[in-house]
């Protein structure tokens, strides 16, 4: 079964007197264990693609199912149930809470799970703390560490609640180059460890060459994909 299944979604954004049509009739399937990138210019719609799959927003039209339950016609309560279940987020400002350490950044979508202990929210803080490589920084507050490192701590977060799949918008946009390429190294190395799916927006071809499949979006549209496990063209939107 498909992870993400994108059916035919359009998204349209009032604006003023106008209308902006962010995504057309998009369509997309994304397999288990996928690593995908979603490449475009500025505007073509790639964060809105990711907030609809991430149940932060829905869609105007079409439907978006996830882990084959259809995710459109859910309450505000259903959704952040899902969210705190099924997916992880990683943002391109990191979107850490400046006043929590790491460990308690890593710790806060834990809160929202009642059924585990104190004990075993310190157990998953401290596994995924060191396997972002940051042990030693779990008292470090944001304003404390690296770009990178907080980049980690949000990787962390992200897979804390046992996530099946992390969406993350331009992780590695207010990153430098070297470092940009470690954080994707980390999410190649956890998506082949872990069988994760990761799904990723970028506009920086060395990124785009990590992924093994890439849908280019331009102008709300999916225009092309590439890839080992890409979608006949017909599945692209026209
Ligand atoms: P990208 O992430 O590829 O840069 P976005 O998904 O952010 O693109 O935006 C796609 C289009 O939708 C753009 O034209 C943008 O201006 C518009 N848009 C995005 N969010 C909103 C919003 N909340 N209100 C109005 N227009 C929006
Ligand atoms: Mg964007």
């Amino acid at each position: 079964m498909a992870i993400v299944k994108v059916e035919k979604v359009g998204k349209r954004y009032p604006l003023g007197e106008q209308v902006v049509d962010a995504l057309r009739d998009v369509s997309l399937t994304i397999d288990p264990g996928a690593f995908l990138a979603i490449a475009g210019p500025s505007g073509s719609g790639k964060s809105t693609l990711l907030n609809i799959i991430g149940c932060i927003d829905s869609p105007s039209t079409g439907h978006v199912f996830i882990e084959g339950q259809d995710v459109s016609g859910k309450t505000p309560d259903q959704l952040a149930d899902v969210r705190a279940r099924t997916l992880g987020f990683i943002f391109q400002n990191f979107n850490l809470l400046p006043v929590l350490s790491a460990r308690e950044n890593v710790e806060y979508p834990l809160l929202q799970l009642p059924e585990l202990s104190r004990a075993e929210r310190r157990e998953r803080v401290a596994h995924y703390l060191d396997m972002v490589g940051l042990a030693r920084f779990a008292e470090h507050r944001p304003n404390q560490l690296s770009g990178g490192q907080r980049q980690r701590v949000a990787i962390a977060r992200a897979l804390a609640t046992h996530s099946r799949l992390v969406l993350a918008d331009e992780p590695t946009a207010n990153l430098d180059r070297e470092t940009g390429r470690s954080i994707l190294e980390l999410m190649q190395s956890i998506n082949s460890k872990a069988g994760t799916t990761f799904v990723f927006s970028t506009h920086d071809s060395h990124v785009m060459a990590m992924a093994d499949r890439l849908v280019h979006m331009e102008d709300g549209c999916i225009l092309r994909q590439e890839g080992r496990s890409a979608q006949p063209a017909e599945e692209a939107a026209p």
